[in-house]
């Protein structure tokens, strides 16, 4: 089974974000002239504060319900504004900064792997290129160099002429087709996680970050400076300012796909963190075997050893044997804990009785590698 991700649409996540307070739009650089952090830059106090905010570090920790008054110093005083207690809060690791892009579009990392994988790499280089003098017959000519501006505006008819190509690749294509047309493929919005989840560390004003924290004040820096290119030539955009921002645009994509490819390192694979910490445990009522085709059994028929099935219905065998045998629930756990190791002709009539009645099913499947 390969890990699927969702394509969100990244411009209605940020403009969810902004109305519920939990997104924050970064546009300044992280420090202000007097060496303090900017509200919208990328170590904005909105995420959290900490000790390099002086009096109101970690003072929003303790809020009441409107978030107006917070801090320690308040705990248990009523706010005046909403009328509510202030508490002590979890930090939320749910809010997120916002970069955006002026007027143009990148692609979203996911949609830019997809197509990438479904067109190949050398043409979409080329595609994306702003080197006019680039001579190839992988690309037709009307494709080649046209940057992201010029991919986005002939999107379509480019898959078109690749799929008549590939006609093999059905779903991929439908698969992209279905991004653009949701408006998922393009996105003028990158979302920046909260700073929690990129811890920083300030020792005598030397700023060390994670190595996905360190990847996103270059991208701030792209942004900003394709947006100043943008607002200076607003309708007067002509064919070299459009290179200067095809060249921006394809540096923004590049330092995207790099911190992507790095968040999803953290996730994906046998190390990452969905396999490794959240399916990795063994999973209540399930037992570890080697399965075995039996030519003589249904589809729908397993034989279970007596081991497994001790371990898988143990609960139904305590329970029927406090019942059936009127003991208690530890006599009966004993009883199991010996069955375990010396057989028990008594469990194993039960358990013959249960399947009989109650039809037990199980599901076998293979565990991931
Ligand atoms: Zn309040």
């Amino acid at each position: 089974m390969a890990t699927r991700l969702e394509v969100v649409n990244l411009e209605r996540e940020k403009r969810k974000d902004m109305a519920i307070g939990k997104g924050i739009e970064i546009f300044e650089p992280t420090f202000n002239n007097k060496k303090e952090k900017n509200y919208n830059g990328l170590l904005s106090p909105f995420f959290s504060t900490d000790w390099d905010d002086g009096d109101e570090a970690f003072a929003e920790r303790y809020s009441c319900e409107c978030g107006k008054t917070t801090g320690g110093i308040f705990e248990g005083e009523t706010c005046p504004h909403c009328g509510k207690e202030v508490v002590f809060v979890d930090i939320d690791i749910t809010k997120t900064g916002w970069m955006t892009i002026m007027d143009f579009h990148i692609m979203n990392p996911i949609a830019y792997l997809k197509l990438r994988s479904f067109i190949g790499k050398e043409p979409l280089a080329i595609i994306t290129s702003t080197d006019k003098t680039i001579e190839t017959k992988k690309v037709p000519t009307k494709y080649i160099a046209i940057g992201l501006i010029g991919l986005k505006e002939n999107f379509i008819d480019i898959l078109d002429y690749y799929y008549s190509k590939k006609k093999s690749k059905t779903l991929e294509y439908s698969e992209i087709l279905d991004m653009f047309n949701k408006g998922t493929a393009f996105t003028n919005s990158i979302p920046v996680m909260s700073t929690i989840l990129r811890p920083y560390s300030n020792i005598n004003n030397r700023l060390s970050f994670s190595t996905i924290g360190k990847k996103y004040e270059p991208m701030r820096g792209s942004v900003e400076s394709l947006n100043r290119i943008i607002e200076d030539n607003i309708g007067s955009l002509n064919d070299d300012k459009m290179m200067a921002i095809n060249k921006k645009l394809k540096v923004i994509q590049k330092r995207y796909l790099a911190l992507f490819d790095e968040v999803f390192s953290l996730i994906n694979g046998k190390d990452g963190h969905i396999r490794d910490q959240l399916l990795g445990g063994r999973i209540n009522f399930s037992s570890r075997n080697v399965i075995v085709s039996d030519e003589f059994l249904r589809v729908n028929e397993i034989t279970l050893s007596y081991q497994a099935f001790l371990e898988l219905y143990r609960y139904e065998l305590i329970a029927n044997l406090v019942k059936i045998h009127d003991i208690s629930i530890s006599e009966a756990i004993n009883e199991i804990s010996w069955g375990k190791i010396n057989y028990s002709k008594k469990l194993h009539s039960l358990m013959k009785h249960l399947i009989d009645k109650y039809e037990y099913r199980v599901l076998i499947n293979r565990n991931p590698r």
